[in-house]
């Protein structure tokens, strides 16, 4: 594979500039090469890219009316359509991900600003009379500066869940990407500028979390935080919008389970479970990364899933055939490797791969683990890696009880074929989305985030814009106005 070393700038006010400080090695996990070297912004860089945003805001951006807001979205969404191949080679090639998969990913991130562009139109306030001579109208403001800040996993597809619901609402943002990925949504900010967005609508600050990120949550400038990454980083964000108190949505971590009763179409339901884990090697939030398995058919599930995950295709991320590419970087395979031991040291069965690959490259194979209990580690704690942990249970009830015995409820599959047990158990699931014989879980226009420690505030949906939205309340009278209680 050949290595382009481009270098890419920081993008504020409409333009790609130089950071202040040193530029870091962006590397291609699955080489373990040099993809292109990124800038990182440093607290002056991000002042700078605040500065722009509230310019925006105080200027062109700010007077630019949904209708135009829209046209953009829509311009913006064919210009990532138009520049797919280099997108998804970009993605594909920086996070070690199968190019079939990332292919997707950039037509969703495509879907997400048509989608906004459209739910534009349902922003509106409302008026009442509310008694006696008093009326009121409420108007939708944008909340104002957005600082956002996204993880590695789906470098793009998570800029645009924030960007796009952002920006139909009429804030101006300032994302910081992980420093490992940066690369696609620094060029889709380019094309954001070539299809017509003022400069300042959209800045994008490359940089390590402690720091730049850090940085950018506090920013006094900075009026809305929204943040996708770890449930620890999560709870460190919030601390740091406490004081000055921030607006603040968290899209964090998940343990998510897959209940495989007998009655389901297993036909089906086992392959999918298998793609529920293994798709994006496992470095998915909503990985279904717990197998649930009604106990009479334990056994053979799990021997038919080692023998599903054994056929996975894992190779070159840039090869039509790959369905596996690689992890983000050997430093990551580490910890992944790192839970399956301590699986094995519990005592649990590896029933296939486990082993650390030889050879370049991050890869590690699709790894099962049975014999296994929810009290594990392995069961509990969020690997982010391609290792499923298979754990029996008696009867719905103890389905229910281990499927909500974690900390995190970001999502659920629940595979049955009785369709009034599916309803039941979807109502009993303390997760934010429960897929009914349905594996795929995001589509632009469905609610998607959190329980518990998984995060509050939902994205892909239309709630998303009135967490980028101010409601103020004008009120006046149409009579007599109330009597002043002072007397006066
Ligand atoms: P992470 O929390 O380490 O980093 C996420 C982002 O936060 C990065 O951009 C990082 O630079 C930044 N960051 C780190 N420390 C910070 C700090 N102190 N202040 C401000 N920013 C800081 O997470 P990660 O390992 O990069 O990403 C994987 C995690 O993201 C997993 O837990 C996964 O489940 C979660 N995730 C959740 C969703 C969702 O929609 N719920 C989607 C994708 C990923």
């Amino acid at each position: 594979m050949a290595t382009a070393t481009k270098d890419y700038g920081l993008f504020i006010g409409g333009e790609t500039v130089e950071a202040s400080g040193d530029l870091r090695d962006v590397y291609e996990p699955a080489t373990g090469g040099v993809l292109a070297r990124t800038a990182l912004a440093n607290e002056a860089d991000v002042d700078r890219a605040v500065a722009a945003a509230r310019a925006a805001l105080d200027g062109a951006w700010g007077k630019t009316p949904g209708t135009e807001r829209s046209r953009l979205l829509h311009a913006l969404a064919d210009a990532i359509v138009a520049n797919r191949k280099e997108l998804a080679e970009l993605e594909s090639r920086n996070v070690g991900k199968a190019i079939s998969s990332v292919k997707a990913e950039i037509a969703g991130a495509a879907e997400n600003f048509r989608y906004y562009a459209s739910a534009i139109a349902t922003i509106a306030g409302r008026s009442a009379s509310v008694g006696g001579s008093l009326i009121f109208y409420s108007l939708k403001e944008p909340a104002g500066v957005a600082g956002q800040i996204v993880p590695w996993n789906y470098p793009l597809m998570m800029a645009t869940w924030k960007l796009a619901p952002a920006l139909a609402a009429g804030c101006a943002c300032v994302l910081k990407p992980d420093p490992q990925t940066p690369l696609s949504v620094l060029r889709v900010a380019e094309l954001a500028t070539e299809v017509g967005f003022p400069p300042g609508a959209i800045n994008i600050v490359p940089g390590d979390g402690p720091t730049t990120g850090a940085y950018l949550v506090r920013h006094p400038g900075v009026d809305k935080v929204a943040f996708t990454g770890s449930t620890k980083t999560g709870g460190e964000v919030m601390r740091l919008c406490s004081d000055p108190i921030k607006r603040l949505t968290l899209e964090l971590g998940g343990k998510s389970p897959n209940l495989l009763f007998a009655d389901a179409n297993l036909a089906d339901a086992i392959p999918a479970s298998v793609w529920a884990i293994f798709a994006s090697a496992g470095q998915s939030c909503e990985a279904r990364s717990r197998l649930l398995v009604e106990k009479s058919m334990y056994d053979d599930v799990v021997a038919q899933v080692t023998e599903l995950s054994q056929r996975v295709k894992v190779g070159d991320p840039l090869d039509a055939e790959t369905q596996m590419g690689s992890l983000i970087s050997a430093a990551h395979r580490e910890k992944v490797h790192g839970f399956v031991e301590s699986a094995r040291g519990e005592g649990a069965e590896i029933t296939t791969g486990g082993e650390i690959d030889a050879g370049p490259g991050a890869f590690y194979p699709p790894t099962v683990i049975a014999g296994a209990g929810n009290q594990m580690l392995v069961a509990q704690e969020e690997i982010f890696g391609p290792v499923v942990t298979v754990i029996p249970f008696d009867d719905e009830n103890d389905a229910i009880r281990i499927a909500n015995d974690v900390k995190y409820g970001l999502m659920a599959t629940v595979w049955t074929g009785d369709p009034g047990k599916g309803h039941r158990i979807a109502s009993k699931i303390k997760s934010g989305t429960v897929g009914i014989n349905m594996p795929y879980t995001a589509f632009p226009g469905i609610p998607f985030g959190g329980y518990k420690q998984s995060g509050f505030g939902r994205e892909l949906a239309l709630e998303t814009l009135d967490l980028y939205l101010e409601t103020k309340s004008v009120v006046t009278y149409t009579g007599t106005r109330p009597t002043n209680p002072f007397g006066l």
